[in-house]
């Protein structure tokens, strides 16, 4: 009996896509380039740095490719994501997080030297007078130096000083800090992102901007320099870009796209994202309600809602309802509508893109769209599990 695979692959390249087998995470990639395209040239408008969070595709390869476009580096959340990154060649990363243990800082501080040897950086996110100094410890063991953004609150209530004095003192506890260069404000409201009136975001992150000017002036009359503010999610990065305080944009779901997204009311000036990623199921039982597809909750994240189903028109609309980890129940919208055969292959976009990713080792890279198009390349999902 031949070992089970390392991984398993749902394709190899050359396949047509209708050889892919289900359920798989799948990405057009002719869509997401025009996603990188898109933001590049917002960036450029606004003359603002993005640095997208890797996050959402956890893939050394993507985040290499963006920055091939323009990004200045890489986000992540977590010290197993950064470590990953690493080993896949991306040399400038932000932490945009805290990390408190001992022994994880230690891998920061180790990571730290690694990539200043390769002529990278890595920055990191404090929010606390311990956090700084557990941080310069490990710094200090490891000889290595760090750039360090003060987390700042600016309305999600998650992580983050309170803007103003609280945090004028953490940078100025930074700033004396050898192993540390003092390298600005994260100010990112998460809490906006989703809010589904285009006003409510725009008033949210008025808030955020708010705060984050005032802290900004406040450390700069203090006579230390803020080189810059970074923030900002796909749900809100216009009004970010056009503030005139934030340098940086954090966004990292424009990439893909989910319907989760999809449901916020546009915003005029932001730019045409789309989906570009699905996952392929297909129909193993047809009954005369109902269809079932053999992709579940292990195939796709539900905290943001299920998944929508790609429907060519009206008639053929279908409503994805759970129907467990491992399969779900297709209904017509329509009364009288069509339902889809036994062994019909299927597209779902998402609910929430980052988490579904992360349930997948590969993403089946396609090019030439979802119906005649063909396997280009398999996006290893570096980080996968990088939870640490
Ligand atoms: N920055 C931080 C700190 C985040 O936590 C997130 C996502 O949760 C983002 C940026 C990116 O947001 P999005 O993927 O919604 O564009
Ligand atoms: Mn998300």
């Amino acid at each position: 009996m031949k070992p089970p695979p390392d991984t398993y692959n749902p394709a190899t390249t050359g396949q047509r896509v209708d050889q892919i087998d289900t359920p798989a995470l799948v990405v057009d990639l002719d869509a997401m380039e025009r996603n990188i395209q898109r933001m590049a040239e917002f960036a450029r408008k606004h003359q603002v740095r993005w640095r997208p969070h890797a996050k959402m595709h956890k893939s050394a390869e993507l985040a290499l490719q963006m920055q091939a476009a323009g990004a200045t580096g890489a986000c992540v959340q977590k010290t197993a994501e950064a470590e990953a990154l690493a080993a896949g060649g991306v040399n400038d990363i932000f932490i945009s997080n805290e990390v408190v243990a001992p022994h994880k800082l230690l891998r920061v501080a180790r990571l730290a030297a690694l990539l200043a040897a390769r002529g990278g950086r890595l920055a990191i996110a404090v929010d606390s007078p311990e956090g700084i100094q557990r941080l310069g410890e490990a710094l200090a063991a490891a000889r290595a130096a760090a750039d360090v953004l003060i987390e700042i609150d600016v309305g999600q209530g998650r992580c983050g000083a309170a803007p103003g004095p609280e945090t004028l003192a953490l940078a100025q506890a930074v700033h004396g800090q050898p192993q540390m260069r003092f390298a600005g404000l994260h100010a990112y409201h998460g809490g906006a992102q989703h809010l589904r009136s285009a006003r409510a975001r725009r008033e949210a992150i008025a808030g955020a901007v708010e705060a984050a000017r005032r802290t900004r002036d406040l450390i700069a009359a203090a006579g230390i320099d803020v080189p810059l503010v970074t923030g900002a999610g796909t749900g809100t990065l216009v009004h970010e870009a056009a503030s005139g305080v934030y340098g940086e944009l954090q966004a990292g779901s424009f990439l893909f796209m989910d319907a989760d997204y999809a449901a916020n009311e546009r915003e005029p000036a932001q730019p045409n994202f789309e989906h570009a990623l699905f996952v392929k199921t297909q129909v193993i039982s047809a009954r005369a309600t109902h269809a079932v597809c053999d992709a579940g909750h292990k195939s796709h994240a539900i905290d943001s809602g299920l998944p929508r189903v790609l429907a060519q028109d009206d008639r053929h609309a279908l409503d994805y309802a759970s129907g467990g980890d491992e399969h779900g129940i297709l209904r017509a919208r329509r009364p009288g509508g069509h339902l889809p055969a036994l062994g019909q292959m299927l597209w779902l976009i998402p609910g929430h893109c980052d988490p579904s990713v992360n349930l997948h080792d590969v993403m089946v890279g396609v090019r030439g769209g979802l119906e005649g198009g063909a396997v280009e390349r398999l996006l290893r999902v570096d980080a996968r599990g990088a939870l640490s």
